[in-house]
Parts: structure tokens; C-alpha cells; sequence
């Protein structure tokens, strides 16, 4: 059986508990253990494909089609291995089993309570991702923050599960702020012990306080921790605010956290831990040669969230060309009325976001006529890549009503529509086309160079297609399908002939970019970037 590290939070919400799990995680991972990391997410959805960006931020899809919260991807991008369905739980998730079995009659004669019921199902979530692949240690996040009520019933779940299972083979790491206060010019430990005493209300006893702060830590405020949240005086970490979060791997290693975990867990003749290729990243990544600016157009870009893993791939796609990536966000309402040009002024390349629904549109077509008449490079992604079909035909193909049926289900030219298997569905979770496909791309395409092979698979999430009956126009006026899923035909992939970098992908590429393998089609579209400067 698999051990246990499960990370809390305290005080705020918003400290970064699935970084430090993750960079966990990784110092682990190079030790040579087998390690995944599962998020418990405290609402009731039963996951965050219903909610809208701005509640929750990006939603992030795995390979077997599940809709997740996004720290799944920062799991990916730290591990460079894939999540699945069952590296996220919800509330949701755990009364909808628990009531689906009640009406089964599972427990007939019996009253269903949150305790054991509900705890039960969560421990058997928790265990559930361990099967079949004999991992050596499981991360288990808990979401929010402890004190809500919505995370109680984790907070028990986890104490009969270190009850059952013993300290050697359960540890918990509670992660906490410590504020500085400016007028006193002193760091307080005075919140993190109230969110110690509310774990212990809970009957936990954390093992391990990882601190949060703007300053190091001094020797005598670790001691004062120590005393007071009752852990030794190793198992106070400091979290300094760090300049990206590809630091905290090894700021957690100066920490000692792994060895510290690895001490309590009982674990001995690991490896010393192997970061070769993550410090070479951060080499590259901290040494830029040069730098290129490209606009996000999107419309939730008040929030960073929203596009998470855009950004992040941004990230590793600079590293490898040894490049800044300057991303400015646009919002595509903006680009609506008045000229366009100054607006995309010193823009390197324009990347049009995913999204849904009528709102900013006209924008995202008014960059795609801009970027593909000025031969900028052109980068869209889902919907992006839709508005890219409509732009064309609309102002190419002259045919002034083109438009996707989401937009304008009335539309005479439904150039993106609807396949007659989602006509029939109307219900919203979990319905639209999920996960990961296969595609192949054809010789000698932007895609096929990019990739360097023409198999490739690729993670989506939508429920609007290319309408094939409009491919035979659309290619003959320049706009090629350059990639396509062989069982049904439909187009995944669009490339404009003569012009340097114009590029749609029905699929999320964004979602499969780690440090160890930055996706490729960033990679080329950032050296299209560099090019166009
Ligand atoms: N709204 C579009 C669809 O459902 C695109 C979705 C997306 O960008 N993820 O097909």
C-alpha cells in the first residue's frame, strides 16, 4: 500500500498548497519513488466543468476526459506524468455515489450519515487512485481553507484514515501564512496558531507547518512555532515568496521538506535527488537571450487563472528558445470598435484563447483579419481556432453570414455546427467532447514540422466542430485542414498556405505542456514570434 501525505491550509486561502505539493512531489520523484498527487474539492459540483472561469479559473481536462480543478496541471507540469478521473474528488462527486447507493437500497434499514458514510466514501476516493499502479506515495490536497464547514467531513475523513492506518504511514503537512506587519516590522505567528488549534479541534495533530511569508524566517519565531503548534523544530519550513513557482522545488529541497517527509514516513535508501533537467530549465529560464511579445486575446482576462495553462506553456515554450515571453492580455471586447492597429502594436504574435459563448467574438474576428492580412504569426486554440474558420469564410469566401451555431443558431452558413450526436444532448456536465483523441497530420504542415511525425493525441474539450460540407471551399480558397481524427473525419487542425504562421487547433495543446516536454507547437510558434520581430 501506498503511504499518505496530505497538505491542509490555514489562515488564507490562495497560499499555493498545490505548489508545494507538487514541488513535493517532484524533490520525491527524483528520489526515484512513484508518486501522484489528488486534489479534494470541497464544493458541490460535481467538478468544475460547470463553473464559469471566473469562479474558479481555468478547468483542466485529463487524458480519460475528466473535467478538474486546475492545480491538476500544475500536478502534470511538475510530474511530466498524466492525472486521470480519479485524481479529483468533489463533494459532489461523494454524495452522488453515496446517495446513488441509498437508493439502490445499499443501506436499507440504516440512517445515511455524514459519519461513517460520507467519510467512508471519501477514504475510499482517497485509496482509489492507487489502483493498479502500486505507487510508493499518494499526495492527497485538500481544498479551501481549514475552519469552513464545507471541508470538515475531509478533515474527519482524514483523521479515522491516520487512525487506521498509523503515523508512519500518514503524514500531514499543514500550510500557513505567516504576515508581516509593516507598522510593527515583525512576521506573526499568532494566525498560524489559531489554525493549528482549529486542526486540532478536528483531531489532527499536523506533523509538518510549511510557512508562507514575504521574509525568512529566523531561528527564534521557527522555535516559537514549534512550540506553540506542538511539531520539532525541522518541521517548521519556510515558503519565501518566490520569483516563479519552478523555484519552489528547490527552495522545498534548501528547506529539507523531502527529507524531513521521507523521515517521518519511514522511508529510507532513496536516491539523493536528480534536477539535472529542472535546473537547466530554470537556467534557461531565468537566462533569457532575448524576448518576444505576444498578445492573449481572450475575454476572462482579468483573471491570470482563466488561461492558466496558456501561460505556463508560454513559459516552458520561452525556456527552450532561451527567450522572454512577454504575454499581454487583451481583451477581445476591446478590439471591437475603432482601430485595430495601434492596438496590436509591437505584438509579435497573437494567440486567440478558447472560450464560450457570444461575448467578445467580433473582437477575436477583428484580430484573426488583422494578424492573417499583416502576416503575423497566429495561434488559436479551440475556439480560437473556430473564429479563425468564420473569419475566413466571412471575408475570404465572401460569404457575410458565416458564422458558428453557438453564436447564431440561425446562421445560414453554420460553418461550425454542431455533430448530430451533440444535437441530442441537453445535458451540460461532463457532455461535450472530453480528453484525449488521436489525429494525424498531414507532411510537411506547420503541425507536422512542429511535432517532427504525423500521429499525434491530443486532449479536447468542446462541442462545436468544423463543418466538413464547407472543407472542399475553404481549402480551395488557401485555408487547409492540415490534420484530421482518421475514425470520424473531423478537421482538428487548420493552416493558412502562404503565410508564415497562421495556425488553428480544434484540441487544447496548452493542457499537455510540462517542463520536461514544452508542447511543441508553442515551441515553433514562439520561434515564428522571434522571426516576426
Ligand atoms: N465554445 C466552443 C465549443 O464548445 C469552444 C470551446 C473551447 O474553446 N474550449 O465548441
Amino acid at each position: 500500500m501506498a503511504k499518505h501525505i496530505f497538505v491542509t491550509g490555514g489562515v488564507t486561502s490562495s497560499l499555493g498548497k498545490g505548489i508545494i505539493a507538487a514541488s513535493l512531489a517532484k524533490l520525491l520523484q527524483s528520489r526515484g519513488l512513484k508518486v501522484t498527487i489528488q486534489k479534494l474539492d470541497p464544493y458541490i459540483n460535481v467538478d468544475p466543468g460547470t463553473l464559469n472561469p471566473y469562479e474558479h479559473g481555468e478547468c483542466y481536462v485529463t487524458e480519460d476526459g475528466a473535467e478538474t480543478d486546475l492545480d491538476l496541471g500544475h500536478y502534470e507540469r511538475f510530474l511530466n506524468t498524466p492525472t486521470s478521473q480519479a485524481n479529483n474528488v468533489t463533494t459532489g462527486k461523494i454524495y452522488q455515489t453515496v446517495i446513488e447507493k441509498e437508493r439502490a437500497g445499499a443501506y436499507l434499514g440504516k440512517t445515511v450519515q455524514v459519519i461513517p458514510h460520507i467519510t467512508d466514501e471519501i477514504k475510499r476516493r482517497v485509496t482509489l487512485v492507487e489502483k493498479g499502479h502500486n505507487f510508493d506515495i499518494v499526495i492527497t490536497e485538500i481544498g479551501g481553507t481549514v475552519g469552513d464547514i464545507e471541508s470538515l467531513p475531509y478533515l474527519e475523513a482524514l483523521r479515522q484514515l491516520r487512525r487506521e492506518v498509523g503515523k508512519e504511514n500518514c503524514v500531514v503537512i499543514h500550510l500557513t501564512l505567516i504576515p508581516y506587519l509593516k507598522a510593527a516590522k515583525e512576521l506573526k505567528t499568532k494566525p498560524t496558531q489559531h489554525s493549528v488549534k482549529e486542526l486540532l479541534q478536528a483531531g489532527i495533530q499536523p506533523d509538518i507547518l510549511v510557512c508562507r511569508t514575504e521574509y525568512p524566517l529566523p531561528k527564534d519565531l521557527r522555535e516559537k512555532l514549534s512550540l506553540f503548534c506542538n511539531v520539532d523544530e525541522k518541521s517548521v519550513i519556510e515558503a519565501i515568496d518566490a520569483k516563479t513557482i519552478y523555484d519552489v522545488p528547490l527552495l522545498m529541497l534548501k528547506e529539507k521538506l523531502d527529507k524531513t517527509v521521507l523521515k517521518k514516513l519511514n522511508i529510507k535508501n532513496t536516491t539523493e535527488p536528480d534536477l539535472q533537467t529542472w535546473k537547466e530549465f530554470l537556467g534557461k529560464l531565468k537566462n533569457p537571450t532575448k524576448e518576444v511579445t505576444i498578445g492573449l486575446v481572450g475575454k476572462y482576462n482579468e483573471l491570470q487563472d482563466a488561461y492558466k495553462s496558456i501561460y505556463e506553456s508560454f513559459i516552458h515554450a520561452g525556456a527552450v528558445n532561451e527567450c522572454r515571453v512577454k504575454v499581454i492580455p487583451i481583451h477581445s471586447e476591446t478590439l471591437e470598435k475603432g482601430d485595430i492597429a495601434p492596438k496590436l502594436k509591437n505584438i509579435d504574435g497573437i494567440l486567440v484563447a478558447p472560450g464560450f459563448g457570444e461575448r467578445g467574438i467580433a473582437g477575436k474576428l477583428e484580430a484573426i483579419r488583422y494578424v492573417r492580412e499583416n502576416n503575423i504569426p497566429f495561434f488559436g486554440i479551440c475556439l480560437g481556432m473556430q473564429c479563425a474558420v468564420v473569419e475566413f469564410c466571412k471575408n475570404v469566401l465572401g460569404l457575410t453570414n458565416a458564422n458558428s451555431t453557438e453564436v447564431d443558431p440561425e446562421t445560414k452558413d453554420p460553418v461550425i455546427d454542431l455533430m448530430p450526436e451533440q444535437k441530442k444532448i441537453t445535458s451540460k456536465g461532463g457532455t461535450m467532447r472530453l480528453g484525449a483523441y488521436r489525429c494525424k497530420l498531414i507532411k510537411n504542415s506547420i503541425s507536422y514540422k512542429a511535432y517532427g511525425k504525423s500521429d499525434i493525441s491530443e486532449r479536447h474539450r468542446h462541442r462545436y466542430e468544423f463543418n466538413n460540407a464547407y472543407l472542399d471551399q475553404i481549402e480551395a480558397a488557401g485555408l487547409m485542414a492540415t490534420g484530421k481524427n482518421i475514425e470520424s473525419g473531423l478537421v482538428e487542425v487548420i493552416e493558412l498556405r502562404d503565410h508564415p504562421f497562421f495556425l488553428g487547433v480544434q484540441y487544447h495543446p496548452e493542457l499537455k505542456s510540462t517542463v520536461e516536454n514544452p508542447h511543441p507547437l508553442f515551441v515553433s510558434f514562439i520561434e515564428a514570434a522571434l522571426q516576426n520581430k
